[in-house]
């Protein structure tokens, strides 16, 4: 399995505040992954860092094995789209084309043209005039059109109505299936990463809570309900990751590779949701924190 992006204890500090710290991670290439976590938990600095567009203040990150945007070569290798999907305003559809043509050694006319072509954009037509969804559109075909090995994207569909979001994501899997690539997507709602993508990094309050394959995450992840009890008495395969308690009865969130057996637990599987909320729990139980929304 080769890893796209590689993190050791990387970390990035505005002033005295930590907006990520302590992040390992090994991402495997070939991917779509989802970077899922609640507003303010450090989604975009950590797809920032990876792009290049920021410096660590603590350890390392690598892009498709080397440090991101070190130079022409690397800059080729990664398309990356950021928060609000920016395009420029008084620029023609087509102008951006010749743009991404002229700054773009890999770059691939045709697969732009028949892209923008399949949108019904029209080529004459200034970004600014467009509707977000449209812009949006713009935003991937021109990050797909430069070939990349790796394609961020920060929140892509957080602005647009949920028939833009529908239509976005669409293009966006017709491209996984079609070119070879890895891609790393961030949002706040649990419902873009369950549709779209096959692994999972969990990130709240600056920290990565977990990461991993979604089917695998989700089949070693259980909930017990049973006669209360303190969950340090389970044994020591089961990590709790969230525990509640009411007089007489326990529910809990464990994590194990091995059957639960213990008579006196029902045990249940767990939806993605489910997932996301336990890491949020485990990381802080009492803080209130923003919420992660749920949309259908
Ligand atoms: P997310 O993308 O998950 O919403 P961010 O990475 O944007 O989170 O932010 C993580 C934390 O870092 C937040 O507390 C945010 O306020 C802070 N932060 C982000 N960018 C800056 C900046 N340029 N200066 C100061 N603080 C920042």
């Amino acid at each position: 399995m080769s890893t796209v992006i590689r993190a050791r204890g990387l970390g990035k500090k505005y002033r005295q505040r930590w907006a990520l710290q302590d992040c390992e991670l090994e991402l495997p290439a070939g991917r779509v992954i989802g970077l899922v976590g609640p507003n303010g938990a450090g989604k975009s600095t950590l797809l920032n860092l990876a792009a290049g567009l920021l410096a660590p203040s603590s350890g390392s990150i690598e892009v498709c094995g080397g440090p991101p945007a070190a130079d022409v070569a690397q800059l080729a290798r990664v398309g990356f789209v950021a928060q609000d999907t920016p395009t420029y305003g008084r620029l023609s559809v087509a102008d951006h084309l010749t743009l991404g043509r002229r700054l773009n050694p890999g770059w691939d006319d045709a697969v732009a043209r028949e892209r923008i072509d399949r949108l019904g954009l029209d080529p004459k037509q200034r970004a600014g005039t467009l509707s977000g969804g449209q812009r949006a559109q713009l935003a991937l075909t021109m990050a797909l059109a430069k070939r990349p090995e790796l394609l961020i994207l920060d929140e892509p569909v957080a602005s647009l109505d949920p028939l833009a979001r529908r239509e976005f994501m669409q293009l966006l899997m017709e491209a996984v299936a079609e070119q070879e690539l890895s891609v790393v997507l961030s949002s706040h709602l649990v419902s873009d990463v369950e549709r779209a993508c096959d692994y999972l990094v969990v990130l709240v309050d600056s920290r990565v809570q977990v990461a991993g394959d979604l089917d695998e995450l989700i089949a070693t992840h259980h909930r017990l309900v049973g006669a209360r009890r303190d969950p340090a008495t389970l044994p020591g395969s089961q990590q709790v990751i969230s525990a509640s308690h009411t007089d007489r009865q326990t529910t809990l969130l464990v994590r194990t590779q091995e059957p639960i057996l213990d008579p006196s637990w029902s045990v249940d599987g767990i939806n993605l949701e489910d997932l996301v909320l336990a890491y949020m729990d485990k990381s802080a139980p009492v803080v209130r924190r923003p919420r992660l929304e749920v949309q259908r």
